[in-house]
């Protein structure tokens, strides 16, 4: 009996730099690919609409890359345990390997499954694709996880060059199991092959319609994509990164999401072509300490990590129109417009504009930051547990290493320093294309001659702010004031 491995892809879409392929490849005759759909194993956070987009797309084109080297994706849709078990019992396999994923529930989920699958006997290994550095590798002196940013990045950098080179793709991957290849499986019917689309990934409502002309979902979509980052921006990084209007970073989070490219590669890539390469690498750095602080403070997904946010005034109820104001983009304050509605459009948003529209939804309108998080969660392709719970509890003052409270940006004042001639605002708010630039970032400040010549009619073209800027930050530094008071 040819020795049978099963690969168990997850977050980790691609050929190239992937450990467990290698694993799996070093001794086995013939190899299963999978993918097993069970989004509810992910609950509470099972992943939105634009991230099932994607993934649509991204299986795809893995499925693609495996045919071009003699195999192909099995895709199966139900409990990952039961599945495996029922492909083991299928094709006699002895040894299932996958990349590890480190979400709380994913956590669980994987270690139950590979207790279960070792006390039948079977091998089963995990191994590390998706990071420069183990969660737990990188700890303070005290042999504690670091709280503070540049801490954990000193001493994560210390260790950069011990990060192994990225493994080779393969040109060539073993057949499929017999009974998989033959068609004869011995699944039973609630566990047999599913067609791509019986998983119901893409949108009824055609909402994603600008997403493929922004996007190029799988592994030939990052390498292209880290390609012209590497050609063009990722030579003045450190300064255009913070310009919305500029295509200034990478774009290479969704692929890096799903790991259709890994660190290992984009790290060596950029410190083989990029001279001055500091600035884009700490960035990854930021990417590791998210992982760093989900897998050591799991809670921190749904509470703050700071306790005394806990507390924290949120307007109660929130006022459903101005989250929705919010949400599509129309609170009358340009720069967050211009970024909600590029979310929307685009299933991303730059990082600096995602601070500022953070802000002003917690700080200006007081609405909870687990509310945006779970807005950013369905729109965004990137959404990622980590990334999102550390960007959200930054901004909003309550995570680790955390923008002080009482730090609220302005978008008026960002808009004008980040997005001086307006290239980002008018880009996503036409209907404010002719104000002067003088006036582009705050129209309610433009006299009514003005306004009018450049067709803007507050309240009937563009709307009125929601809110006011300065009432509203002045009412949450009281509450903040309070809440440090009380402790
Ligand atoms: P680049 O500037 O080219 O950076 C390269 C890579 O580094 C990114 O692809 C990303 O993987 C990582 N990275 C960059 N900035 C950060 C950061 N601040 N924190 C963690 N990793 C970072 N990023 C996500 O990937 N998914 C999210 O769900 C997410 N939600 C966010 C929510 C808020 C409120 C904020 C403020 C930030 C969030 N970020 C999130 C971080 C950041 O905005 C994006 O990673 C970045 O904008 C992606 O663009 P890029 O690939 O061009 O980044």
């Amino acid at each position: 009996m040819p020795s049978t491995a099963i690969l168990w892809f997850r977050r980790d879409l691609r050929l190239s730099d992937n450990p467990a392929l290698m694993a799996a490849l070093d001794g086995c005759e013939r190899l299963l690919p999978v993918y097993l759909h069970a989004p509810d194993e992910e609950a509470p956070w099972s992943p939105g609409a634009a991230s099932n987009w994607w993934l649509h797309h991204s299986l795809q084109a893995l499925d693609a890359c495996l045919r071009e080297r003699g195999s192909r994706l099995f895709i199966l849709r139900g409990d990952s345990l039961a599945c495996l078990q029922a492909l083991i019992t299928a094709t006699s396999a002895r040894a299932v390997f996958w990349n590890r994923c480190y979400e709380p529930a994913r956590i669980a989920r994987d270690s139950f499954i590979k207790q279960q699958l070792r006390a039948q006997g079977i091998r089963c290994e995990s191994h590390n694709g998706g990071l420069l550095f183990e969660p737990w590798e990188i700890k303070t002196g005290a042999d504690q996880p670091f709280k503070v940013f540049s801490a954990f990045w000193r001493r994560a950098t210390a260790r950069l060059a011990e990060i192994p080179a990225p493994s080779p793709t393969p040109e060539v991957l073993p057949p499929l199991p017999e009974a998989i290849a033959s068609g004869r499986t011995q699944l039973s019917k609630s566990l047999a092959e599913q067609p791509l689309e019986r998983l119901d990934l893409l949108p009824r409502i055609s909402w994603d319609a600008a997403f493929p002309t922004t996007w190029q979902p799988g592994a030939a979509g990052a390498q292209a994509r880290l390609r012209r980052f590497l050609d063009q921006a990722a030579h003045d990084y450190a300064e255009t990164r913070e310009q919305p209007g500029v295509e200034g970073s990478s774009k290479l989070s969704p692929h890096l999401h799903f790991g259709e490219i890994g660190p290992r590669e984009v790290l060596k890539a950029t410190n083989a072509t990029v001279g001055d390469h500091e600035a884009f690498v700490r960035e990854l750095g930021w990417r590791e300490f998210s992982v760093h602080l989900l897998f050591h403070f799991p809670q921190t997904a749904e509470v703050p990590l700071n306790p005394l946010f806990a507390d924290f005034p949120w307007r109660d109820p929130t006022p459903p129109e101005l989250l929705r104001a919010w949400q599509q983009g129309q609170t009358g304050i340009p720069l967050i417009d211009a970024g909600m509605r590029e979310l929307w459009h685009s299933g991303w948003m730059h990082n600096r504009v995602r601070m500022i529209v953070a802000s002003f939804l917690t700080k200006n309108l007081r609405i909870p930051w687990q509310t945006g998080a779970r807005w950013f969660w369905d729109t965004l392709v990137d959404a990622n547990l980590a990334n999102n719970t550390q960007g959200w509890q930054w901004t909003a003052g309550c995570g680790a290493d955390a923008a002080p409270y009482f730090r609220i940006f302005n978008p008026v004042r960002q808009g004008e320093r980040f997005d001086p001639e307006g290239v980002y605002v008018r880009h996503w708010c036409p209907e404010l294309t002719r104000l002067p630039k003088r006036y582009l970032h705050a129209p309610w400040t433009a006299p009514v001659a003005i306004l009018q010549q450049s067709g803007v009619e507050l309240g009937i073209t563009y709307p009125r702010p929601i809110i006011d800027l300065a009432d509203t930050r002045r009412e949450a530094l009281a509450f903040w004031q309070q809440l440090r008071d009380t402790d």
